[in-house]
């Protein structure tokens, strides 16, 4: 099984690092044919809007929505989980164009300045082993999930930060900045199935 990682920005070589640890092939991921062969694929964090233009302008947006309605497994971490989104605000609450993939409304840079970059223990309703060592960078938040949609973590302030549909997977931190390859697990499972 390979795990295609979006390269275009971003995160991209953490998660490929955070694979390569737990013994999973990668194959990073720039064009359409690069694809072929997959069975997951990663959207890093990183910024949004940069990727949305750079999936556009290398023909990637049709193939990967193709993938996803075909029930490939895809992970969007933090600025990856705007992409996947259905619907997402930016700051000032005009809507920014996503992937559309998964039911969810999503705002951006969410957590206002004096919180940027925090730390939070996470209980994932899907991970054993204790609480997940979550680092939020810009992050955006979930406002509002789909009938289809599984909450599988909140801050303890109420705000969504982990969901999953069917296949579909968003965390709005990053779980590859860590030392914890709990969550790369638990997708590679996802990606297998
Ligand atoms: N603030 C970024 C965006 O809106 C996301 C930040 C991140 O991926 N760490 O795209």
């Amino acid at each position: 099984m390979i795990i295609g990682v979006l390269a275009l920005q971003g995160a991209f070589i953490e998660h490929i690092h955070m694979f390569e640890r737990i013994g999973v092939k990668t194959a990073e991921v720039r064009l359409p044919g690069q694809l072929e062969g997959i069975s997951g694929l990663v959207i890093p964090g990183g910024e949004s809007t940069t990727v949305m233009k750079l999936m556009h302008s290398y023909g990637l947006v049709g193939p990967v929505g193709k993938l996803a309605r075909g029930n490939m497994a895809i992970w969007g971490t933090c600025a990856g989980m705007i992409c996947l989104s259905s619907g997402a605000l930016n700051p000032d609450g005009t809507p920014m164009q996503t992937l559309g993939l998964m039911d969810m409304t999503v705002k951006r840079n969410a957590f206002g300045r004096q919180v940027d970059s925090f730390e939070s223990n996470l209980h994932i309703t899907v991970l054993q082993g204790g609480p997940f060592p979550a680092v939020f960078i810009r992050a955006p938040f979930i406002e509002r999930v789909g009938v289809s949609v599984e909450v599988l973590a909140k801050l303890p302030g109420g705000e969504i930060v982990a969901a999953t549909q069917g296949k579909l997977l968003a965390t709005s931190f990053h779980p590859e900045l860590t030392g914890d390859a709990r969550l790369h697990s638990y997708f590679a499972g996802m990606a297998g199935k």
